[in-house]
């Protein structure tokens, strides 16, 4: 995981938008864990209701560099993705999610920072999703609503609320990330995975240096691949450092699914995502090169016939309907 280098100091905790408590998604907690397997990382929670029964998820870019990068690809991902759910946030959609990008009284767009070196707006609300560009860099989404506090610490840390867009991606790219800041995990994370797909974690760009490590520390890889031990947070920290913690199982302790598993989900990877050589997975689709391949038969296990799949480009009709019927339901 990177951590944001900007040191972004906060003087007072969140002054949220609303006057008034925000309603609790305590009915909808039970719901979404299923979908989520297992649990919204501490302090983390679903986007609150605002107003009217909507969830208002105002965004703000980092600085003007960064709305310069990629606010085009941002602004259509956002059109594209509402135009899946149905429209805007209402009754005749079914969905309460609203995303916009956060403006000042006077209707100008506002960065969430000001300043060199930057320090957060104080005319920006501090739960704003804060939208960071990067070039060579890879996409990235924090889980869930960040319930606070929201200080110097817990932003410059990676926490708050926030997503990482590379320069030049695709919508869905975009859109995935959304996903997460939505409070998805990845599809490929759930516990029950292995019965549909077939994870190589040796086919990871990333394996054989994690695995120089491991060795040298007398850690066990196939833990590692799996996720199946998260009792030091300096293993914690490298599985991350390798992009091996993006296909470790979430809910260790095991959870109740949404659904079944959904091939389709925008929340999966394609089968060449993070490989070695993607050349490769692409003309061999092989465990050898790409991480992630599919089973076409009842068989399980490495021996199975599996095939490799693209990117799908658009939310499922599973997704569309986890969103809509279980999570951020009008
Ligand atoms: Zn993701």
């Amino acid at each position: 995981m990177k951590f944001l280098q900007l040191l972004l100091v906060i003087f007072m905790a969140a002054a949220l938008l609303i006057a008034g408590p925000l309603p609790t998604a305590n009915s909808t907690n039970v719901e979404i864990q299923r979908r989520l397997a297992v649990d919204l990382p501490e302090n983390r929670d679903l986007w609150p209701i605002t107003s009217n029964g909507v969830s208002e998820i105002y965004y703000c870019y980092l600085a003007s560099t960064d709305k310069d990068a990629v606010s085009e690809v941002v602004t259509s991902a956002i059109a594209q993705m509402m135009q899946s759910l149905g429209g805007y946030a209402g009754q005749s959609s079914g969905h309460r999610i609203r995303i916009q990008e956060w403006k000042a009284q006077d209707g100008s767009a506002s960065t969430c920072t000001t300043g060199d070196p930057a320090y957060w707006d104080d005319s920006v609300p501090k739960s704003c999703l804060m939208i960071t560009a990067t070039e060579d860099g890879m996409s990235e989404g924090r889980r869930g609503w960040w319930k606070g506090p929201y200080n110097a610490d817990t932003l410059r840390n990676g926490n708050g609320n926030r997503i990482i867009i590379r320069k030049g991606c695709p919508n869905l790219e975009v859109i995935h990330e959304l996903g997460h800041t939505l409070g998805l995990i990845h599809e490929h994370q759930r516990s029950d995975r292995d019965q549909y797909v077939y994870f190589s974690c040796q086919a990871v760009n990333g394996y054989d240096d994690m695995k120089t490590v491991a060795d040298s520390k007398g850690w066990d890889m196939n833990k590692l691949c799996t996720g199946r031990d998260d009792e030091s947070s300096e293993r914690r920290d490298a599985v991350w450092d390798f992009s091996i913690a993006i296909w470790n199982l979430m809910p260790y302790l095991g959870s109740d699914n949404y659904g079944d598993f959904d091939m389709d989900s925008f929340m999966i990877y394609p089968s060449m995502a993070f490989s070695k050589d993607s050349e490769k997975c692409e003309t061999h689709e092989t465990p050898d090169w790409c991480p992630l391949l599919r089973y076409t038969s009842n068989e399980k296990g490495l021996n199975a016939p599996m095939e490799a799949w693209t990117y799908s480009m658009q939310l499922s009709e599973r997704d569309i309907q986890a969103i809509k019927q279980i999570i951020y339901f009008f």
